[in-house]
């Protein structure tokens, strides 16, 4: 059982919080940079202690401002504001109006209503958008293998794309709305892969890629640049 803590150190003249999980596995304490936190992580063993993560961090000091520094910078959901939207750019803009939709009509995501509200309806657009986009797939690709999905969940998740449950649900992260049409495919044959092999063995990665074309280019992206969605809202 994993128990979050975090330790908080002077780093260059700033206060930085750092947040810790402890992993059953972990041999030793290491340092990362989570793009989703918009920040450093550490992960260290079950007993180690946090005087030793300090002393950690501390050694890495230089090395870790850097990279803190280079994180590209968080957009916020806001008027005027650049996100990719299926994995094309778009600019949200903000139309006073009393009704409170949104439009995605020539590259622009179209939010009307009151200004406070935009924030939360481009993440609930997003949001009924993934679902739209990854329900029927999932429909699709389970027939094909000729298993049944019994339900389809679109959710935050901080740390996974997608997972399939014993019980045959299917959760995905609802950001995958943000990647290209053709990685959110992967990430569904993916999981509905996982309907037949509850592992991930060789027999396991010839039906994702009998369910998709695009696994090899669409893993390499979600390694390279999938953390870069967490940037977004
Ligand atoms: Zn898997």
């Amino acid at each position: 059982m994993p128990v979050t803590r975090e330790i908080c150190l002077n780093l260059g003249g700033r206060p930085i919080t750092v947040p810790i999980r402890r992993h059953r596995r972990a041999r030793q304490i290491t340092i990362h940079i989570d793009a989703s936190l918009g920040g450093a992580k550490i992960i260290m063993p079950l007993y180690a202690a946090l005087a030793d993560a300090k002393a950690a961090v501390r050694e890495h000091e230089d090395w870790l401002l850097d990279r803190l520094a280079k994180l590209p910078p968080r957009v916020s959901f806001a008027d005027g504001a650049i996100i990719p939207f299926r994995g094309v750019d778009h600019r949200i803009r903000h139309v006073p109006g009393v009704r409170g939709v949104v439009e995605c009509v020539d590259g622009e995501i179209r939010v009307f209503g009151r200004a406070e509200h935009l924030s939360r309806r481009v993440t609930d657009w997003l949001k009924s958008e993934a679902a739209r986009a990854i329900s029927p797939l999932c429909v699709g690709k389970a027939e094909k293998i000729g298993r049944r999905v019994r339900r389809v969940i679109v959710r935050s998740q901080r740390s996974r794309w997608g997972s399939c449950g014993a019980n045959g649900h299917l959760s995905f992260n609802w950001r995958l709305i943000l990647a290209p049409d053709s990685v959110l495919d992967y990430v569904v044959a993916h999981e509905v892969a996982h309907l037949l092999e509850m592992n991930h063995s060789p027999a396991f990665w010839r039906a994702v890629q009998r369910l998709t074309p695009h696994m090899e280019r669409s893993r390499e992206w979600l390694n390279g640049k999938g953390q870069q969605l967490y940037r977004y809202g």
